[in-house]
């Protein structure tokens, strides 16, 4: 009864599944899972779940409510060929599944480091999966010191559990800061003042290499030429699409599998949606993003069902993310421009207390981007601010004793 295949067991399919259940089209859908587990939550593996042994997996949905709402749910087997001609997805099991719509909703997976080679290390570790996080929390529990390779958002994470665990901690950074692909300098360089206030050793603009393994462990990195001993390496050094199924089967790919507006690819029986996708930016000029985000993994989900059930909208949703690092509650409403855009005037505004603030972005005038630390009820406010395309005068903004709120008249 033609069929819909979600390909992937992540927040993009979770939010698939319920939103085409509402639409009263679960028994049409089978849901494709790599992973051995129903589908969880992703941002608890580098904050709270590495903390302590109690804590558990966050499923998405109460248990069996995927096999309860009539979906067919398969597994652990994932798939391995996608035949566009016949509408065909085979699973590694040899189970083949005939689909008139096909969903990918892959994600992305952790970046290696070819200088590491493929031979798994035992104190070498990415994290992305639940398996991955199971194994890093163990190994926590027995490291006296953690190095963290990369200094963006799940290497900070990590560092920062891992120093509230008690570690000795020391993140290598590459780049000259912190954050840099997804903050502003002021937001890395108050990150970088904190977590080193925390007792974190950070090296930036560092040159890595010379990995030296003994015995299936890693056993030291040179940083800056210098011979380090390495007890536990997490990699945080960025994540690739997973699009393997979707360039295999001849499907436009350009870092990310290529979509429309509505989540629709080159090929018009197939979408994709999530963390796997390059889609068009909403702030025009032609250009295309990729999100790894949350935010971004339910709201084109949402565009996907919409464009499933025969009522499309075209996907328009303010990214906004979220990154929680030892005393900081990061939370950024708005992709932040390029340094030097012409244009570009940052106002600061205080926050409740003093470990909190916002800064506000503004291009000609308009507000493009806040990004808040400890300032919640600020980061709420700007996203409807910026949803409504409102801009407060930059000098009203700045003065925290007016609340944003006002300002949506
Ligand atoms: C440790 C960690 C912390 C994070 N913290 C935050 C945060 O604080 N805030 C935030 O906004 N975002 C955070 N993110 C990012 C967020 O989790 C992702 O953007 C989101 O999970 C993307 O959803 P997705 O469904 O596109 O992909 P995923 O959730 O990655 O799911 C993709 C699924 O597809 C499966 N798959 C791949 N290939 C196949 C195949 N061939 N057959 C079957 N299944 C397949 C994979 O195994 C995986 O289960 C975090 C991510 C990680 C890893």
């Amino acid at each position: 009864m033609n069929p819909i295949v979600i390909i992937g067991g992540g927040h993009a399919a979770a939010q698939l599944c319920a939103g085409l259940a509402e639409a009263g089209q679960a028994s049409r859908v089978h849901l494709v899972c790599e992973e051995a587990c129903e589908p969880y939550h992703r941002p608890p593996l580098s904050k709270t779940f590495l903390k302590s042994a109690d804590q558990a997996m966050q499923p998405h949905r109460p248990a069996n409510w995927f096999q309860d709402s009539g979906i067919h749910l398969h597994l652990g087997d994932p798939a391995v060929a996608l035949d566009r001609a016949a509408r065909t997805v085979t699973l590694r099991s040899g189970t083949v599944l005939p689909f008139e719509r096909l969903v990918l909703a892959t994600g992305s997976r952790a970046r290696r480091l070819p200088a590491l080679g493929d031979a798994a290390l035992d104190n070498v570790i990415t994290l992305r999966a639940a398996d991955e996080a199971q194994r890093l929390r163990e190994r926590l529990a027995q490291a006296q010191q953690v190095t963290v390779l990369g200094g963006g958002f799940i290497g900070l994470e990590v560092a920062c559990t891992a120093l509230a665990l008690g570690k000795k901690v020391r993140v290598v950074e590459v780049a000259p800061r912190l954050l840099g692909r997804a903050v502003s300098p002021a937001l890395s360089e108050h990150v970088l003042q904190t977590h080193r206030a925390a007792g974190m050793d950070i090296v930036l603009g560092a040159s890595v290499g010379g990995f030296q393994a003994q015995g299936g462990r890693l056993a030291s990195l040179e940083v800056n030429g210098e011979s380090q001993p390495v007890d536990l390496l997490v990699l945080g050094i960025g994540a690739v699409p997973e699009t393997a199924l979707a360039q295999a089967a001849g499907i436009e790919c350009a870092d990310g599998v290529v979509v429309d507006a509505h989540m629709q690819t080159s090929d018009p029986a197939v979408l994709a949606v999530g963390d796997c996708t390059r889609f068009p930016d909403r702030r025009g000029g032609g250009g295309a993003l990729r999100l790894e985000s949350v935010q971004n993994a339910n709201d084109q989900a949402r565009t996907a069902v919409a464009t499933l059930t025969g009522a499309p909208r075209a996907y328009d949703a303010l990214p906004w993310f979220w990154s929680d690092q030892g005393s900081l509650r990061l939370q950024m409403a708005g992709l932040v421009p390029a340094q030097g855009t012409p244009g570009m005037v940052t106002v600061r505004r205080p926050g409740p207390n003093e470990t909190a603030f916002s800064l506000l972005h503004y291009v000609d005038g308009q507000l493009v981007c806040v990004e808040s630390v400890n300032a919640p009820m600020d980061h709420m406010m700007s996203r409807k601010l910026l949803e409504a395309g409102k801009s407060p005068a930059p000098e009203q903004a700045a003065d925290a004793a007016v609340p944003l709120k006002s300002f949506l008249g």
